[in-house]
């Protein structure tokens, strides 16, 4: 085979028909599933003003710092969007959805966008989707959307997930975090690694994400946040774990759970699978009651989570999980001649009336060239016609998979396919 001349971007990958049905399988029961939640669907521009991204994200988080895909054109910058939230949170305020009442119960799915180091389960353009409740500062909406994320596992059949869960508090009780942190980690700043010591100043949370050996016996004995919560905070992170429990759903406290973006605040959860590799999070969120009020709209305190597509697929792969049906045809017609073909040009439609799927050959080949094509197709029935069987009336109807097949008339071929 030739090389391609032109070949995709490092990280980015076509989806093929041979893996579509997957795609589609999950996508309807996304939507089937919110719908049960309640749950409207909201679809955002691919690309977003940087400035909202870089507001939303934070400056020194590792997508605004390193991963961006960003150009500009006229005076205009964009950039695009490598998460939801904060373009989900754009769209509420630019579209004013708090006047529609009520909680704002949104989902979303569709391409995300990150420049990073592609390896298993990274992509530089990969899928979420995700859920998103702005206006409720209640338990029972961190707890829902959390729900939600395990029973589509659930429904997939992904069940040897974890939960982690932990609250990060209000940024006040995370500054005074923060300051123990870096009391704790400071005597042993030289033995830390480089990536540590650069977080050490600007963002020490995220030195306890560090998977580096060095690092781990002085985040093993580092001050935990949940000591530093304030009455508040600690009783919506009650709360939370109570209806967990009412829910019977298994969540491990790690008090060193901290997500990548500077949006979030209180509740903080990932969801964890064992069979996924280096990049184990399947997905993660967390409350972000102050990022509506940051890009400049009214104070709405609001929760959600993204889960990755992808990385999806390959816990499916790795427990032998098929989604989607296989490929199938319900008929081909197969025909010899042009009269046949004229003939079987017009049945099309009426099969594909009674809600069937229908083809036939698109380039004129031989009658055995049609039957093999109907095998690689995976057709259930086919419909055989030359020039008696126009003549006579009467059309052979093969079941393929039986290899059974009758001589009949073109009415009672379409009343034998409607009870099929
Ligand atoms: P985040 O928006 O970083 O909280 O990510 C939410 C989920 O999206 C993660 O748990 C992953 O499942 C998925 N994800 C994030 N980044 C990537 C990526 N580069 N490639 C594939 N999946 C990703």
């Amino acid at each position: 085979m030739a090389q391609a001349k032109y070949t995709t971007h490092l990280g980015m990958v076509d989806i093929l028909p041979d893996e579509i049905r997957k795609w589609h399988y999950l996508e309807n029961l996304i939507h089937e599933e919110a719908a049960k939640f309640n749950f409207e669907e909201i679809r955002t521009p691919i690309m977003e003003q940087t400035e909202l991204i870089v507001r939303g994200l934070g400056q020194l988080s590792d997508i605004v710092s390193k991963e961006i895909f960003s150009f500009s054109r006229g005076e205009d910058n964009y950039v695009l969007r490598p998460e939801l939230t904060a373009p989900v949170v754009r769209a509420y305020i630019q579209n004013h959805l708090d006047q529609r009442g009520g909680s704002q119960k949104l989902y979303y799915m569709g391409p995300m966008f990150r420049a990073e180091r592609p390896q298993k389960g990274r992509q530089r353009q990969f899928h979420q989707f995700g859920l998103e409740v702005l206006g409720s500062s209640d338990a029972v909406a961190d707890v829902e959307i959390i729900a939600f994320m395990i029973h589509i596992c659930d429904k997939i059949g992904i069940k040897n997930t974890t939960l982690k869960l932990n609250s990060i508090g209000n940024p006040e009780s995370r500054n005074s975090y923060k300051e123990a942190l870096k009391t704790h980690l400071k005597p042993n700043f030289e033995k830390m690694s480089e990536v540590s010591q650069k977080r050490f100043e600007k963002n020490p949370l995220r030195i306890l994400d560090s998977k580096e050996e060095e690092d781990q016996p002085f985040i093993e004995s580092a001050p935990v946040i949940t000591d530093f919560l304030s009455d508040e905070s600690f009783s919506h992170y009650n709360k939370v774990k109570e209806y967990l429990a009412d829910l019977e759903i298994p969540f491990e406290e790690d008090p060193y759970l901290v997500r990548g973006m500077d949006y979030y605040t209180e509740t903080a959860f990932e969801l964890i699978s064992p069979d996924l590799g280096a990049q184990d999070a399947l997905a993660g969120g967390g409350r972000y009651d102050l990022l509506v009020e940051e890009i400049g709209g009214q104070p709405t305190p609001a929760v959600g989570f993204a889960a990755g597509m992808e990385r999806l697929f390959i816990a499916c792969e790795e427990l032998g999980i098929e989604l989607g049906s296989e490929k199938k045809v319900d008929v081909y017609i197969v025909t010899l001649g042009e009269a046949a073909r004229k003939w079987g040009v017009a049945q099309l439609p009426k099969i594909r009336e009674k809600g069937l799927s229908a083809t036939m050959d698109y380039k004129g080949r031989s009658m055995k060239a049609q039957m093999k094509d109907a095998n690689r197709e995976n057709a259930q029935f086919a419909i055989i016609v030359g020039e008696n069987e126009l003549n006579e009336g009467k059309f052979t109807f093969r079941d393929m998979k039986e290899s059974e097949e009758e001589l009949l008339t073109m009415d009672d071929i379409i009343k034998n396919l409607s009870v099929i």
